[in-house]
This record gives structure tokens, C-alpha cells and sequence, in this order.
């Protein structure tokens, strides 16, 4: 997960099946043959849940967190005492973010597998660890420049070089594709994965009918909403329309399902929790249509959007979040982008016809 900002709130309709997370190097059963990990991070989020999944003789991992020392130390901690001896057979990984595929590379060297990912998280991963195809530092600076970002903060952004590869010390070199809607049997369970988007290009949650168990990674969790952002690969992208898209499969899945998200507690109530991101995602787009009755960059807009002061760090997913919903409003033909004089991009109410 990435996060401009972690809006804390708490749905009164959901409910929370599991009030204590497992210690961390322990691990906790939440259904038949699933039990759940936690990862320390150092930052806002503090934590990644990561999952286990009984596999006949073996163990599919689903996650690996955080390529730190410290993580490293306590997944030794549930490898010796926690999988009955019992070989990892399998490693899932959602998506590219730091704190699900850190580890990868160093899991799957020792257990001799090759991760099993959607192509473009694989293929982002690595264009992002090797900053090519524009996810690198100089096409982040232009697009925040186009969008309006003062020099200030614009010179902050230096802070984010080589933030992937500190969270992601290498890459494994090879992986093992997989779809939407193929199904993947773990002991005596079978997993039907949904791929969603506007999180990160291709995400991949797992859905076990037999449990009524979704593993939904980053894209549902249940007290903040996921980032959903804009980078430079992909400038005028529309994540914000691709992510509520996404979240309509979801609401084809019984409405008790227990859902194991990445980041806060196992819950159920998953229907509340989606209308109430929709809900969310709405309000920010009214607000911004409202604002942009006369042109706005989209650092202008950050107070509409973030009602707290952005830290240097922040600062780049807020601007993403920013240029996500204004994308979104120019996509859906409410907003027009111009171009001011001095080649900043600024967004206006279109006029009615
Ligand atoms: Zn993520």
C-alpha cells in the first residue's frame, strides 16, 4: 500500500471477527487451512498482513512484506516454528508495492520457486526497480511541474529517489503468470483470483467460494482508502474510474464473506465498506467540480482533497490522488484541461452546451 493519508474511519456496520492480530514472527488461523501473518512497517501503516495457506504437504504464502532485515528475521521466526516442518511450496504475490513483493526475490530463492504474479505486476515491478519506461525521478518532477507543484516541493520530491529499492532490495528474475478467473487449488481449497485496477495495474485478490474467505490485498480494506494515483508512466490515466470498476466485482460475492485485507483487521460487511469507498471517491469528485468553476491546478485543489498539512513524503501520493480525480472528471467530460502560459495544466468546469 502507498498512502497519502491514512483517513482512519471506522464503518459502524462491519465487523471484526479477530480483535487481536497474531504476534509478529506467530501466526494466527482465521478459517480452515488460512492462518494470517503480520509484518512491521516504518511507517504511517505499521503493519502488512500476509497470508499462509495449508497446500497438502507444503505451504503457499500469499505476500512477503517489506525487504528489511527485520522482516527477513521474523519470517525465519514463523518458518522455524510455525509450518510443522511442512516445505513452502508456493509464493503468491497481489502486487508490486514494496511491503507485498520486498521479500520476493529473497523467499524464493531460498525454497527454490519463482513467485506466481499477474504480468504487469511483474513487469511494472521491474520497470520501476529499474526506473525505465518513465517511473523515474526526472518524469515525476515534470508531471508535478505540469500539474502545478511549487519549486519547494517540487525540491522535496528528491526524497522519494530510490524509495522502491529500499523497500525492495532485488527482483526475481523469473515468474509464473497468472489470470483472472483462473483458479488455484491450495490443499483443499481452490482460489479464483480477481484482478482489479487503478491501485496498482493489475492486482490480484483470491476469492475461495468453499471459505467464503477473500484475500483482498490492498483493494478493499476496511478503515482507509486505497490510494489510487497517478504516475508519470501513464499521465493522463484514469485510476480512479478503473478502481471503482474494479470494486463492482466485489459486490457479487456473498455479503458475509470475511474478507483478510492487507493493512487492519479481517472483517466482514464488505458491501457497507464498498459503498461507503464509492461514497468517498464521489464526495471528492463533487467537491472538485464544484472548485473548478474557475481553473485550478491540481496542487491548488491538495486542501480540498487533504485536510491536513502534506509532509514531504506525502506530498507525491496526495499530488497523484489529485490528478487521479481530475483525470477522472475530465474522462467522465465535466472538466476540461488547459494549458496556461507557462505550460501548467489547469482544470475548468466545462461549459454547458
Ligand atoms: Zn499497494
Amino acid at each position: 500500500m502507498q498512502a497519502a493519508r491514512q483517513s482512519w474511519r471506522a464503518t459502524p456496520s462491519l465487523s471484526y471477527p479477530f480483535r487481536d492480530a497474531p504476534a509478529l514472527g506467530a501466526t494466527k488461523q482465521v478459517a480452515a487451512g488460512v492462518f494470517w501473518v503480520r509484518m512491521p512497517l516504518p511507517f504511517a501503516l505499521e503493519h502488512v498482513n500476509l497470508w499462509l495457506l495449508g497446500d497438502g504437504d507444503g505451504w503457499t504464502i500469499v505476500d512477503c512484506g517489506l525487504g528489511t532485515a527485520t522482516t527477513r528475521e521474523l519470517w525465519e521466526q514463523v518458518l522455524a516454528g510455525c509450518l510443522d516442518r511442512r516445505p513452502v511450496q508456493r509464493l503468491i504475490v497481489t502486487h508490486c508495492h514494496p511491503d507485498h513483493i520486498g521479500l520476493a526475490a529473497w523467499l524464493c530463492e531460498k525454497f527454490g520457486l519463482s513467485p506466481w504474479m499477474t504480468y504487469s505486476e511483474y513487469a511494472h515491478a521491474h520497470a520501476v526497480y529499474h526506473r525505465v519506461a518513465g517511473a523515474n525521478h526526472a518524469a515525476l518532477h515534470t508531471l508535478h511541474q505540469r500539474h502545478g507543484l511549487d519549486p519547494a516541493r517540487l525540491g522535496a520530491l528528491n526524497s522519494h529517489e530510490g524509495h522502491y529499492r529500499r523497500g525492495v532490495p532485488s527482483l526475481p528474475e523469473a515468474y509464473r503468470r497468472i489470470r483472472h478467473g483462473e483458479r488455484l487449488i491450495a490443499g483443499q481449497n481452490t482460489w479464483r483470483v480477481i484482478v482489479g485496477h487503478g491501485h496498482s495495474p493489475e492486482h490480484a485478490a483470491l476469492y475461495c467460494d468453499k471459505l467464503g474467505v477473500l484475500i483482498s490485498g490492498d483493494m478493499l480494506l476496511p478503515r482507509i482508502s486505497t490510494n489510487v494515483s497517478v504516475w508519470p508512466m501513464e499521465p493522463d490515466g484514469d485510476p480512479v474510474g478503473e478502481f471503482l470498476d474494479s470494486l463492482e466485482q466485489f459486490k457479487e460475492l456473498p455479503p458475509d464473506t470475511l474478507v483478510l485485507p492487507s493493512h487492519g483487521l479481517p472483517f466482514q460487511g464488505m458491501r457497507a465498506r464498498i459503498a461507503e469507498l464509492d461514497c468517498h471517491h464521489r464526495s471528492r469528485l463533487e467537491r472538485l467540480t464544484a472548485v473548478c468553476g474557475r481553473p485550478q491546478t491540481a496542487a491548488e485543489v491538495l486542501p480540498e482533497l487533504f485536510d491536513r498539512k502534506l509532509d514531504d513524503y506525502h506530498v507525491v501520493f496526495a499530488m497523484g490522488e489529485a490528478i487521479a480525480h481530475l483525470n477522472h472528471l475530465m474522462r467522465c467530460g465535466t472538466l476540461d484541461r488547459v494549458d496556461d502560459a507557462n505550460g501548467v495544466y489547469r482544470f475548468v468546469r466545462r461549459a454547458a452546451p
